[in-house]
């Protein structure tokens, strides 16, 4: 587990308290720190969308949605993408990650808008999507749909579906119907497969996001499962937010020599915290010096990052029972609850 700790002095009697919270939350990190987006977004001075040669429709959804300068992600990006090649790509979440790779792969979707089956023969056909990005979790899937709603609003016939685990099937099965884009997480992905309701070997452009969590969760079988179910595509583009020798061979498996792409984060470490790592031999011992270290008479508040929602709501109850006040902040909860925490 990592923790992270600012030290802070409010008030000499101020209760001790702790927010548990998982990294995924990242609305409640800007809360936090003072409404400063967690990951800044460097802009490029130099260019503008409207240099790229992507689609009038695209160019229409860009507008709408206010964004004129590319981030340093889309910037290299989109025109190595737009050129049909593979890409590895490190980056961050709140890099405009998302926008880098589906702005290019909608492109190649917009000009074909013609060739695109009629509504009725696409609802009576097994849906055969032409883009798939695949996610690690149902939230990242939800955003990345949400986003590719947005680019492509102003485009005729294009359907989007989001796949994730925890919805029932017949609504899924229903959503999913002609969908030319899917966005997926990859357990629920093959589960449909198997039970032919989507084929994959019209996949045109197949994209694999935050590639590392994907590791880090052990998707690795599944997608390979699905590079091969996918084995008539085009380009695959893979975005990480490091180039790990896992991920290199990763990308070895599922590309074909792909360019990489480093982008600089941006973000400067904060001077003002001091960061220490702690060796444990295992959970008990981590929780002990946790428990120790948030009883320290400097500590008067604290934030305490965990990996999973479970492992927060868990860590949150033991800290509790140690005497600690302490609430627990993570997405499963309703926003009532998460702003009443906060
Ligand atoms: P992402 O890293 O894809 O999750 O994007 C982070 C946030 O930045 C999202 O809210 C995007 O809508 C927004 N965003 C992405 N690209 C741009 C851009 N070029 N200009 C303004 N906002 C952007």
């Amino acid at each position: 587990m990592r923790y992270t700790h600012r030290r802070s002095r409010i008030a000499a009697d101020s209760i001790f308290s702790a927010i548990i919270a998982v990294p995924l939350f990242a609305d409640v990190h800007q809360t936090l720190f003072n409404g400063a987006p967690y990951f800044r977004v460097k802009h490029s001075m130099s260019k503008t969308f409207a240099d790229f040669p992507l689609h009038e429709s695209l160019q229409q959804a860009l507008q709408t949605l206010g964004f004129t300068a590319p981030t340093p992600v889309q910037e290299q990006s989109i025109p190595a993408a737009l050129e049909g090649k593979d890409l590895l790509v490190s980056s961050q979440t709140g890099s405009g990650k998302t926008a880098a790779f589906l702005l290019p792969t909608l492109h190649a979707l917009a000009g074909n808008e013609d060739t695109l089956l009629s509504f009725k023969d696409r609802m009576r056909a097994v849906t055969a999507p032409s883009i798939l990005v695949l996610c690690p979790t149902r939230e990242l899937a939800q955003q990345v749909s949400q986003d590719a709603i947005g680019f492509v609003r102003h485009m005729k016939g294009v359907r989007i579906a989001a796949i994730m685990g925890g919805m029932p099937f017949g609504k899924q099965i229903q959503q999913l119907k002609g969908a030319q884009v899917v966005v997926a997480t990859p357990g629920r992905l093959l589960d449909l497969v198997n039970r032919r309701q989507i084929k994959l070997d019209q996949v045109k452009a197949l994209i694999v996001d935050e590639a590392d969590r994907m590791l880090d969760l052990g998707f690795s079988e599944d997608l390979e499962a699905i590079s091969d179910l996918a084995g008539n595509r085009d380009q695959t583009l893979m975005f990480s937010a490091t180039f790990a020798g896992r991920i290199i061979s990763l990308a070895e498996r599922m590309m074909n020599d792909p360019q990489r792409i480093s982008i600089e984060t941006g973000h400067s470490t904060n001077t003002d915290i001091t960061q220490t790592l702690h060796w444990t031999d295992g959970f008990e011992h981590k929780k002990k010096l946790l428990t120790h270290w948030l009883n320290g008479e400097d500590v008067d508040q604290a934030v305490v990052f965990a990996s999973t929602q479970e492992d927060t709501d868990m860590l949150a109850e033991e800290l509790a029972e140690a005497g600690l006040s302490v609430v627990a902040l993570h997405g499963a909860m309703p926003q009532t609850v998460r702003n009443r925490r906060l």
